[in-house]
């Protein structure tokens, strides 16, 4: 049996399996057979659902030097911006109209947002909307601010590993982070409950499918509830303002193996992948993605959050062209749900209790 079919029937590998597997998942029959079977998978957890989430980018100031990273302290040129807690909340009202049921906040490592502020806008949201979820990607805290946080009321966190090798995350970062630092935050995450998001970027520089299997190791250990790739895509005002961008094709096919690995994982076609090729999202849908995460940002606000060049936030980006995007899933035989949208563990387990309270009732 060939490499892909033995992946396909126990996800299982060794590292040096896992390469082989990417570099057999080129050939057009072997993608087209993993993403087959993803979308198999796909289907078997979620049905035809792609769930929507409203992204707000509420700070682009950051501490942390990052070498692909656009908004990276070092960079003089970006033009830096924080939202207060009402236009945080402003926004939350726009989505929320617009249909909305989770919230994702995402900034850069802003000192600003003390814990006692975090709490208080996660409390307001939650408050105001309790009917709807509070995801957080803001990056490396304490336990103890991440503890606060999900008294506060955040149930999911995003926190790329961005590669699992750590020869090649200090390529990546300035010599103060550690993969170490930021694996011990994913693990605490779990701990204390969060829906965890853990991804990479397909291509960033120094990678090859050695650092790639590295990734789907971690990925298997970690067992997370999300997980996000997207390519990695040059910001002319990063010291990788020369690299090459990582391939559409190449984050299709990870796409297929991450949802075969992970089978109830929630996979977002990212906005990266949509800046990269105009089709990038309906592809995405058809190799296993189930997440789309259009931008609710304040208009004014949005080009500020230049993560890498040409980043895409208007048009079906944006969270006010739902209908443009309900079109377009629905135009590639899937349906856009507006939802909470939980990882499907999660969705079992409440359904378990509430069979169980109903048993109890008769
Ligand atoms: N400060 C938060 C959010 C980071 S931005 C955190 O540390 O988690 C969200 C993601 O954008 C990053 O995790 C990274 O994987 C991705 N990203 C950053 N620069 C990028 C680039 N040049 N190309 C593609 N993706 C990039």
């Amino acid at each position: 049996m060939d490499i892909i079919e033995r992946f396909i029937q126990n996800p299982e590998l060794e590292k040096k399996e896992y390469e082989e597997l990417l570099l057999a998942s080129g050939e057009p029959e072997a993608r087209k057979r993993l993403a087959e079977e993803a979308v198999r998978l796909r289907k078997l957890y979620y049905g035809d659902k792609v769930y929507a989430r409203g992204l707000i980018e509420f700070t682009n100031i950051c501490k942390n030097d990052c070498l692909y990273c656009g908004i990276r302290r070092s960079n003089r040129k970006a033009d830096r911006y924080r939202l207060t807690k009402e236009e945080i909340l402003s926004c939350c009202e726009t989505g929320y109209g617009l249909g909305f049921r989770t919230f994702v906040l995402q900034g850069g490592e802003d000192p600003w947002f003390t814990d006692e502020r975090m709490c208080e806008i996660v409390r307001s949201i939650r408050g105001k909307y309790p009917d709807c979820a509070v995801t957080l990607s803001i990056g490396e805290r304490s336990y103890e601010s991440y503890r606060r946080l999900r008294e506060a009321g955040a149930e999911r966190y995003l926190l790329r590993h961005e590669t699992a090798s750590e020869e090649h995350y200090q390529k990546l970062h300035p010599k103060e982070m550690s993969l170490a630092h930021r694996k011990q935050c994913l693990y605490e995450l779990k701990e204390l409950g969060y829906q965890v998001g853990a991804g990479f970027m397909v291509g960033a520089p120094g990678q090859t499918y050695r650092e790639l299997a590295e990734d789907l190791l971690f990925l298997r250990e970690l067992q997370p509830q999300m997980v996000g790739i997207g390519p990695f895509v040059p910001h002319h005002d990063t010291p990788f303002r020369d690299e090459p961008a990582g391939s559409v094709e190449l984050t299709l096919r990870l796409l297929s193996i991450i949802r075969i690995l992970l089978p109830k994982v929630l996979l977002p076609a990212t906005t990266a992948l949509g800046t990269m090729d105009p089709e990038g999202r309906e592809k995405g849908f058809a190799a296993g993605a189930n997440v789309v995460m259009p931008n609710l940002s304040p208009e004014k606000n949005r080009k500020k959050y230049e993560l890498y060049d040409n980043k895409l936030c208007t048009g079906e980006e944006a969270a006010e062209s739902c209908a443009d995007l309900r079109r377009r899933v629905e135009r590639a035989d899937w349906h856009l749900s507006m939802e909470r949208g939980d990882a499907a563990e999660k969705a079992l387990e409440e359904m378990e209790q509430e069979s169980k309270r109903q048993e109890d009732n008769l």
